[in-house]
């Protein structure tokens, strides 16, 4: 568990030092067994200490003491859904949150580094009220088929075999929608041809 709080105190904190999230937007949380552990609500990610974490129960989804993110509803979604995930980034980047908020779809094959890392399609999800079950049950919808998602309106969601991975997909992810708006500003570039990203993801 200590491993774990120390883990999102380090992301949290990149994720806040690097620009991927601003004021107290975002929430990051691992699992940790049958629990996971998650930032508490409303506070700015960068400057958290292991102590002000939250554990939370993820079948039952009671939190063990203190007030979990408003978006725990979604967090225990993936948990219960995915085996293999064991950590969990949402953040407002600017580049995927403007994407978002203008409707475009990422293009995960603009780079052969986009497709290993963001997989060939990255969903977006339908917009819901921040922290509402309706939110958990749209990317329930989802979770299944990608590691990375853009949030209608919002922002975006990464997931991982741990939360290092995941902080990565993340960096990769808000990377391509720099590069993608700025392809759309330039007129120009694409998707690679569809025998290389074939080639690349081998099916
Ligand atoms: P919390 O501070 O409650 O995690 O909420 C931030 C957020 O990004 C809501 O979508
Ligand atoms: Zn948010």
């Amino acid at each position: 568990m200590k491993q774990a709080a120390m883990d999102v105190v380090r992301y949290g904190r990149l994720l806040y030092e690097r620009g991927l999230t601003n004021g107290t937007g975002g929430n990051i949380s691992a699992r940790v067994g049958e629990m996971m552990v998650i930032t508490p609500s409303g506070t700015c990610k960068g400057m958290l200490e292991p102590t002000e974490l939250v554990t939370v129960d993820i079948a039952s989804g009671k939190a063990v003491s203190g007030t979990p993110s408003m978006e725990t509803p979604f967090h225990l979604t993936v948990y219960q859904e995915r085996k293999d995930v064991n950590g969990v980034v949402h953040v407002h980047p600017r580049f995927c949150t403007l994407l978002a908020c203008a409707g475009i779809e990422i293009i995960p094959g603009l780079t052969p580094e986009g497709l290993m890392v963001l997989g060939r399609h990255v969903p977006t999800v339908p917009y819901a009220t921040p922290g509402s079950q309706d939110l958990a049950s749209a990317l329930r919808q989802k979770i299944k088929h990608a590691d990375a998602f853009l949030m209608e309106s919002h922002g975006a969601i990464s997931v991982g075999k741990d939360l290092k991975d995941a902080y990565y997909r993340l960096e990769t992810l808000e990377f391509h929608a720099e590069l993608q708006y700025r392809c759309l500003m330039l007129n120009k570039g694409g998707p690679l041809p569809e025998a290389e990203i074939k080639r690349i993801l081998r099916n």
